[in-house]
This record gives structure tokens, C-alpha cells and sequence, in this order.
């Protein structure tokens, strides 16, 4: 018999009745249709997602299972994890990508530009110089270099 320690299933349970289906970042618990929502990886805690409107290519997400949009609520060990995975992430990153910079942030509210709110999650971005030219600036129209199908699928195999 094989027995496995699912400390996540404690989250997930908990958070029972109040996850709603319409928030991308409550994934449950079934991986099978992690390659079409873009999740790269599955911790303990959080978990790590593409986004799908990147505003660079490897633009990813760290977010917890729970749904909640109390980050100054969460634990240390769940902190702790998000960080680790967005160091794994920016390691990938540098191998896939090069890039020159990165930023890492979180929206938390809407009147600080938090597109979901309910679920908090913290953004990784790769950065090149030049990235942010006048195409972005001025007409929010973001080039991107790559299919997001293509940066999963090479992501995935080096994260
Ligand atoms: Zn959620």
C-alpha cells in the first residue's frame, strides 16, 4: 500500500464551498487539464501558472490553492514556498530566455491594478532592455516573440 502525505488537501478541504469555479486560480485538485490552463507546476502550498495575457514571453504566476485575497493572512511556510517557486521559475527563465532583468509583484486591491483580486498571486516577468517600447506604452498592444503553447511546453521541461 502506498501512502502518500497531502498536507494541500487540508487547504483544499478547508476551502470547500468557497472556491468559485469562475476564478482561474482555484485549479482543484484534478492535474489532467494542467497543460490547457498553463500550469507548469504543482507544490504544496502554490502552485505555478503562464499567464495568459503575458506581457513578456515566460511571464508566469505563483498562486496558492487556497482562495483568498488576504495575503498578509497567509503563513510563513506558504510565503515560503511561493518564494522558492519563483526562484525556480526565474532559474528556467534564465536558462530558456537570457533575460537582463525580472519583476516580481503582487496587485493587491483594485485600485492597485489587481486584475483578480480574490485570489492573490504574485507575477514574475521577465525583462529585456527595450521590452517596454513605445507598442506598450501607448496602445497596450504587447509583442510577443512566442506562442504561449511553445514557451509552456519549453518552460515545463526545464522548470
Ligand atoms: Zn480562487
Amino acid at each position: 500500500m502506498e501512502f502518500v502525505w497531502s498536507p494541500w488537501r487540508y487547504d483544499y478541504i478547508a476551502s470547500a464551498g468557497k472556491t468559485p469555479s469562475s476564478c482561474v486560480f482555484c485549479i482543484g485538485e484534478d492535474p489532467s487539464n494542467d497543460p490547457d490552463r498553463l500550469v507548469v507546476y504543482r507544490g504544496v502550498h502554490n502552485f505555478v501558472i503562464l499567464n495568459l495575457f503575458p506581457y513578456t514571453s515566460g511571464h508566469f504566476m505563483v498562486a496558492p490553492f487556497v482562495h483568498t485575497a488576504e495575503f498578509d493572512q497567509a503563513r510563513s511556510d506558504q510565503i515560503a514556498e511561493m518564494m522558492e517557486l519563483a526562484q525556480r521559475g526565474i532559474r528556467a527563465l534564465k536558462t530558456l530566455y537570457k533575460p537582463e532583468g525580472f519583476n516580481l509583484g503582487m496587485n493587491l486591491g483594485h485600485c492597485a491594478g489587481a486584475g483578480i483580486r480574490e485570489h492573490f498571486h504574485l507575477h514574475v516577468v521577465p525583462r529585456w532592455i527595450g521590452d517596454a517600447s513605445f507598442m506598450g506604452i501607448t496602445g497596450e498592444t504587447r509583442v510577443l516573440p512566442e506562442v504561449l503553447a511553445v514557451t509552456y511546453r519549453r518552460f515545463l521541461e526545464v522548470f
